[in-house]
């Protein structure tokens, strides 16, 4: 499949007629389509399963790049989206496990396949996963320090965990809040609330953290780990537009 030409004035290279493109996740060739202009959303794969956006694209380069090995090792995602690099995932990866939140059911109920974790207070022994992989949920958790904190520790030592969120282009500030949480569950804004999509509920999702710039020193100090951030412009992957950032935790060793 063509690209479409809206598409192709986001690329800079020379030659576009000759430089094939090729996606990440599926391995399809010139497989990317523009749905509209808002590529973080809307440029999408025709080969991936119901489609991928840049950030799992990015992700799949990064897991390629930092845990060559993930297919034969325990993965554990939080809150994936039915398609793209979370179906690769599921299909492929010998061990994988899908988490999500459910409120209005027990902790530890499984809901097609998904169990259902707090990200803060999660039920599985240390080091009982290889890979850890979130595609834009940190940004919607009431302490998201506590989550990375989680996160570290039940990913073995020498795991790694891939997360994405936006980070602001004007922000330097690891981490300001949007909104805060009481323990009785009420909610304060100290911003306009900003609500995204929700794979698992149509009400969507409340923005609690706003990160920024200095997130890899947040992420480095929260998580114990070494702590990476990668930015992309990678047309050749299809991996343009705004906020493709991930965020790579490492091996432990670092703050600790
Ligand atoms: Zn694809």
């Amino acid at each position: 499949m063509r690209l479409s030409r809206r598409w192709l004035s986001h690329r800079n290279l020379a030659n576009v007629d000759d430089a094939r493109t090729v996606c990440p996740i599926c391995g399809t060739y010139d497989s990317f389509v523009a749905l509209s202009e808002w590529s973080r959303d809307d440029l999408t794969c025709t080969g991936c399963h119901n489609g991928s956006v840049p950030r799992e694209r990015a992700v799949a380069l990064a897991l390629r790049d930092y845990a060559p090995a993930w297919r034969l090792q325990r993965i554990l995602e939080c809150s994936p989206a039915p398609r793209g690099i979370s179906v690769e995932l599921m299909r492929t990866a010998r061990h994988y496990q899908a988490i999500n939140l459910f409120p209005d059911k027990p902790l530890g109920a499984v809901v097609n396949s998904v169990r259902n974790e707090d990200l803060e207070a999660m039920s599985f022994a240390d080091s009982s996963f290889d890979v850890f992989v979130s595609l834009d949920v940190l940004e919607h958790v009431p302490h998201p320090e506590t989550a990375v904190r989680e996160i570290s520790r039940v990913v073995t030592p020498n795991g790694f965990a891939f997360l994405t969120f936006p980070i602001r282009k004007h922000q330097v500030e690891p981490v300001i809040a949007r909104a805060v949480m009481s323990d009785d569950g009420t909610v304060d804004h100290l911003a306009e609330p900003e609500w995204h999509g929700n794979p698992f509920s149509s009400d969507g999702s409340l923005v609690f953290t706003d990160f920024g710039y200095d997130v890899h020193q947040w992420l480095f100090e929260a998580s114990g780990r070494n702590a990476t951030v990668i930015r992309f412009a990678d047309a050749q992957h299809g991996i343009v537009g705004e906020l493709t950032d991930v965020c790579v935790l490492g091996p432990l060793g670092g703050a600790r």
